[in-house]
């Protein structure tokens, strides 16, 4: 079982003997569409700060969109477990492309309340549309005022005849200037006063949109949005009034799975460049690997990864087995995306000046590194949920 070496990409992810010849099939796959559709824009879509449209459309041809949606709704069926799932953002991030799979996989906290609970109108509008890439979905939480405190959420649906009138505001919402459609949590000033979630018309009357202004990559289609007297109809309640809590709190522990392969796939590339750069560069008369306080970084670096793959694995098992796990995936969360800002920045670090001239790669993933300790809660946050759960 023991993998190649010198650790590259591939070898950095310690054996797994729940891994198939399936799951090694599905990889490939995923990386000969990177290879093919991302890889050879990557720098230029880097520059523009965007890419286009038409990629929602190859990917979801290339069978990779539907994943983990059941063919009745449009998706790719049986299959789609969770280390699909995994290996799909790992080979996304394997080129240090997080904002191009940021983008593309909003879908996969979107869409499945919808496909849940959504009318037969928004399975075939939204649903549908969304898994041939014709059609782009939003997720909205986090608000102006706060996005850790879900208690403060002030954006509010109140019952308007048959349906909603909605007020308020989102911001550094992922995807939201280019999407469709967006998945809106919010609270009922009805009786309930619960937080649901709605299903919004990103081009309707009373919706509008900017962008944020922020780190360089995410300028594009991160944006704020604002519902002023915005007009629903019924069936954009998805789920029950006041269910959206527990809605949420699913998609999330499903977020925080594929976020730990992003991170853990960025992690792997910045260190199996930074090795690739040592064993090549020379100073004081030795390669830099020779020198043994930069063979012992790499080493730590390699061991981090490591040891995260081996608590994913335990989660995995988990998770198969019935147990949602929820501590282990807060603190799995947390401890990969330590992984993650540790190896970019040691990587950076490695590679001097150079990594300041031509090495775009590693450069991304330095920038993006940041935003996994942010997106599905932060370390904070998620410590504190350990603590409820563990029942201190
Ligand atoms: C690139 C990017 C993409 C994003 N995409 C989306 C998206 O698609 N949809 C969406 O809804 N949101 C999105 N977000 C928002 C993200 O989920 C929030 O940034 C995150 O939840 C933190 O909320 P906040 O920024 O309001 O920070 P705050 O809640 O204001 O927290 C600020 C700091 O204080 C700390 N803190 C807060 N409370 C406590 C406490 N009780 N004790 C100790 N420390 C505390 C936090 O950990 C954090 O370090 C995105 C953010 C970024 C940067």
């Amino acid at each position: 079982m023991e993998a190649s070496l010198p650790p590259d990409f591939d070898s950095l992810r310690p054996p797994c003997a729940r891994l198939t010849t399936a799951h090694e099939a599905w990889r490939e796959r995923v990386r000969a569409f990177v290879d093919r559709h991302i890889a050879p824009h990557l720098d230029d879509w880097n520059r523009a700060g965007t890419f286009p449209d038409a990629l929602y459309g190859e990917t979801a041809r290339a069978g990779l969109l539907g994943l983990g949606f059941a063919e009745d709704v449009g998706g790719s069926g049986p299959g789609g477990g969770l280390y699909d799932r995994i290996t799909m953002a790992e080979e996304m991030h394997r080129l240090g492309s997080g904002v191009v799979y940021a983008d593309l996989a909003t879908h996969w906290i979107a869409l499945p309340p919808v496909v849940r609970a959504g009318s037969e109108r928004l399975q075939r509008e939204v649903v549908r549309p969304v898994l041939a890439g014709e059609h782009r979905v939003a997720f909205a939480v986090t608000e102006p005022e706060g996005g850790s405190d879900l208690s403060r959420l002030r954006t509010v649906a109140s019952r308007e005849g048959e349906g909603w009138r909605l007020n308020g505001a989102k911001t550094l919402i992922s995807g939201v200037m280019r999407a469709d459609s967006i998945l809106v949590a919010a609270r009922t000033d009805t009786a309930e006063r619960g937080v649901s979630l709605f299903l919004v018309d990103a081009h309707g009357p009373g919706v509008s949109r900017e962008p944020v202004e922020g780190l360089a990559w995410y300028n594009a289609s991160i944006g704020t949005v604002r519902f002023e007297d915005a007009v629903l109809p019924a069936d954009a309640l998805i789920g029950d009034e006041g269910g959206g809590f527990r809605a949420l709190a699913e998609q999330f522990n499903i977020e925080r799975l594929s976020g730990v392969g992003a991170a853990l796939g960025l992690a792997r590339s910045a260190v199996a460049q930074a090795l690739a750069f040592t064993r090549e560069r020379e100073t004081f008369g030795q390669r830099l690997v020779d020198h043994q306080v930069v063979r012992h970084r790499l080493v730590e670096l390699a061991g981090r990864i490591r040891s995260a793959y081996s608590y994913l694995d335990a989660c995995v098992e988990w998770l198969e087995a019935g147990d949602t796990a929820v501590a282990d995936l807060a603190l799995l969360k947390i401890e990969a995306s330590a992984v993650l800002e540790h190896c970019a920045r040691e990587a950076l670090h490695l590679l001097g000046g150079s990594a300041y001239q031509g090495a775009p790669r590693l450069e991304r993933i330095f920038r993006e590194s940041r935003i996994f300790a942010l997106g599905g809660g932060t370390p904070e946050v998620l410590r504190d949920l350990v603590a409820r759960q563990w029942k201190f």
